[in-house]
């Protein structure tokens, strides 16, 4: 899963689920570069011209004014599968579109695309016109205004730099599956309508509340909930572009910013990614950052200057609270935290409910069940899949969207987009090995979640891909589980290696490796789940950021640390001679499923289990208990 899943360490857990989800051979490839209708294979005109006379075309889709397509066109070598084609066209070909009308091939012409020619162009452009233009301003003004150049020379003032608007439009309604979160706003909103309420008995209002979760959760869109509750106008700026090159620009950013929220009060002033300014200070290699200390003191100063009741609130975002400088934390400023954390199994149903509501939904769709399949999803995720999946229930036209698009959709928003099939060769047949190996342990150890489907289709980065229907509760995982879940995970390295032998094994293996070991040193140092007891050892990952300690210090000593990597690696070791022993045990089964996936590209759950049955007389997860 290309984790693409942004790393946010914090919330290793939800991240633990994300990986448990499924594994995956990724044989690194190089991306696909035309955005959503990425074909990653070329063919040239030529060729796509012969394909024409053969009449292997099924349809074109003609994209950046005509200059590529995106071909369709079947191979009567492989079963008339579909293969997508890209070609570069010479330029306008208008005897094509007759052509492709007269053979009666469904195609279709593209607007450009904003990511397509057209933005290379503006880039090339943008800078002289803003020469041009930054110019001509500086005349003007220096012709108009009596004071001179001087006046427009004060580069700090930063308009445009902060988005304002007077309405948000979003209410409360329109953010699900975070009810704490908004229970704890709603007073917010009652004190921007009513401040006289609040006041009238002397409580002091809240200045800034920091809303505190992973990315994608909803903190921007509760932040315009609020305002637009409580009808009051919105101003928004990211931290990040409070930190400029220029020593001065960010601290004069915040005075502007502050200016106008005074002006227009009441009203909300949010900051994304407020870590970006409000690090410790002093922190980081080489001491601190003068210019993002004088930002972060400007915005203190702002924060303790106006009076209790300007009605000006500040909300601030960030996925990383434990790197915040202590004086922004104080009463008086960002003294209000609300979580925002990834939802539930009951918070992803709200969501899509929210987001299904514009969609065209077939009526055997069930939310619930979509729900159930996106454990670690955020709110943006979601978002994002119905979205998917209505894109392709036009280009599919249909007039709803079914079953069919949305499991398309999570396996795109998960893995990446779908790629040609490789054709049959020696690695086609390892990386059969490898993911019949992972699917093969899933099924016959005890604690797996069991598999939802093998393919050979490759996606994003990874070649081939085994997906796993996560339990129902992803939140609490027992030891077993995890074991089952390492040697699972394992099991497409030693297939490789029990079949096609030990000189032979690829870096396919790499991401699944990776997961191994973060999985078996949490269970030493986060879980307790080793023979170093029941101890905490880590708070989280020991990673290292910038933010406060350049060096992290560890909370035990040397031995302890040694003991730690023997744990570890005892836990993969001994998983990895299991699941070498199940890949032996089993060869007959897996051989004839190798074949299978070869001939089909894909074998979902039900077929794969009733073929292990035929051949494996105990009952069914009851096979091996891993067992340290
Ligand atoms: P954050 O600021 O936490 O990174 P955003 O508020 O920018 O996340 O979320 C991006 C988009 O994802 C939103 O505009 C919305 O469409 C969708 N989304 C995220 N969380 C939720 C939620 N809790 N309820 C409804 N939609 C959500
Ligand atoms: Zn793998």
């Amino acid at each position: 899963m290309k984790f693409s899943w942004k790393t946010v360490l914090l919330w290793t857990l939800p991240a633990l689920v994300i990986g448990f989800f499924l594994w995956q051979g990724s044989f690194a490839t190089a991306p696909a570069n035309m955005g959503r209708n990425a074909a990653s294979t070329r063919m040239t005109y030529g060729r796509f011209l012969e394909y024409l006379d053969a009449n292997r075309v099924v349809s074109v889709d003609l994209y950046e004014g005509g200059r590529t397509a995106i071909v369709e066109a079947v191979d009567p070598e492989l079963d008339n599968r579909l293969q997508r084609l890209r070609v570069d066209l010479p330029g306008n070909a208008p005897e094509l579109l007759t052509r492709l009308r007269t053979a009666k091939i469904n195609f279709n012409v593209h607007p450009v695309r904003n990511d397509g020619a057209i933005w290379g162009l503006l880039g090339n452009l943008v800078f002289p016109l803003l020469l041009i233009g930054g110019l001509f301003l500086l005349f003007r003004r220096s012709s108009n205004i009596p004071g001179g150049p001087g006046q427009a020379m004060n580069f700090g003032k930063s308009r445009a730099r902060f988005q304002m608007e007077a309405k948000t439009g979003v209410m409360f309604d329109d953010v699900a599956g975070i009810d704490e979160a908004k229970e704890e706003l709603q007073e917010v909103v009652s004190f921007l309508k009513k401040p006289e309420k609040f006041t009238a008995v002397g409580a002091r209002i809240p200045k800034g509340v920091l809303l505190v979760g992973p990315p994608g959760t909803g903190k921007t869109l509760l932040a315009k909930a609020i305002a637009g509750e409580a009808g009051v106008p919105f101003f928004s700026i990211s931290g990040s572009e409070f930190v400029e090159m220029f020593v001065g620009v960010g601290a004069s950013r915040v005075r502007d910013l502050f200016k106008k929220a005074k002006e227009n009060a009441p009203c909300i002033v949010f900051i994304d990614e407020i870590d970006a300014v409000g690090r410790q200070r002093g922190a980081g290699i080489g001491g601190g950052n003068d210019e993002r200390e004088q930002t972060l003191n400007q915005l203190l100063t702002e924060m303790d200057g106006f009076e209790g009741n300007t009605g000006v609130i500040i909300i601030a975002a960030t996925n990383r609270p434990d790197v915040l400088d202590a004086a922004l934390l104080r009463p008086g400023r960002f003294d209000r935290q609300v979580t925002v954390d990834a939802p539930d199994i009951k918070g992803r149903l709200e969501v899509l409910n929210v987001h299904a509501r514009n969609k065209k939904l077939a009526p055997e769709i069930s939310l619930d069940a979509i729900a159930r399949r996106t454990p670690g999803f955020s709110g943006a995720d979601l978002a994002n899949l119905l979205n998917e999946a209505a894109i392709l229930t036009a280009r599919r036209r249909k007039d709803a969207i079914t079953m069919a698009e949305i499991d398309d959709a999570v396996d795109r928003v998960v893995a990446g987009m779908e790629g040609t099939p490789l054709v049959d060769s020696k690695s086609k047949r390892l990386i059969a090995y490898h993911e019949i190996g992972h699917a093969i342990i899933g099924t016959l150890v005890k604690g797996h979640d069991p598999v939802q489907k093998v393919t050979l289709i490759p996606r994003g980065q990874a070649r081939g891909l085994t997906w796993f229907m996560p339990s129902d509760d992803q939140s609490l995982i027992s030891r077993a589980q995890i074991l089952a879940r390492i040697t699972g995970a394992l099991g497409g390295r030693a297939a490789e290696e029990v079949i096609f032998g030990d000189a032979e094994v690829t870096t396919g293996a790499g991401n699944d490796l990776q997961q191994v070991t973060n999985m078996a040193r949490q269970m030493v140092t986060r879980f307790g789940m080793s023979n170093l007891g029941p101890l905490s050892l880590e708070s989280q990952q020991g990673e290292v950021f910038l933010g406060r300690d350049w060096l992290t210090r560890s909370d035990y000593s040397e031995e302890i640390a040694a003991r730690i990597d023997a744990q570890v690696r005892s836990i993969v070791e001994h998983c990895y001679d299991d699941a070498r022993q199940i890949i032996r045990d089993n060869r007959e089964v897996i051989d004839r499923l190798v074949d299978l996936l070869i001939e089909k590209e894909t074998i979902d759950g039900e077929e794969f289990r009733q073929i292990v049955a035929e051949y494996t007389d105990i009952p069914e997860k009851e096979r091996y208990t891993p067992q340290l």
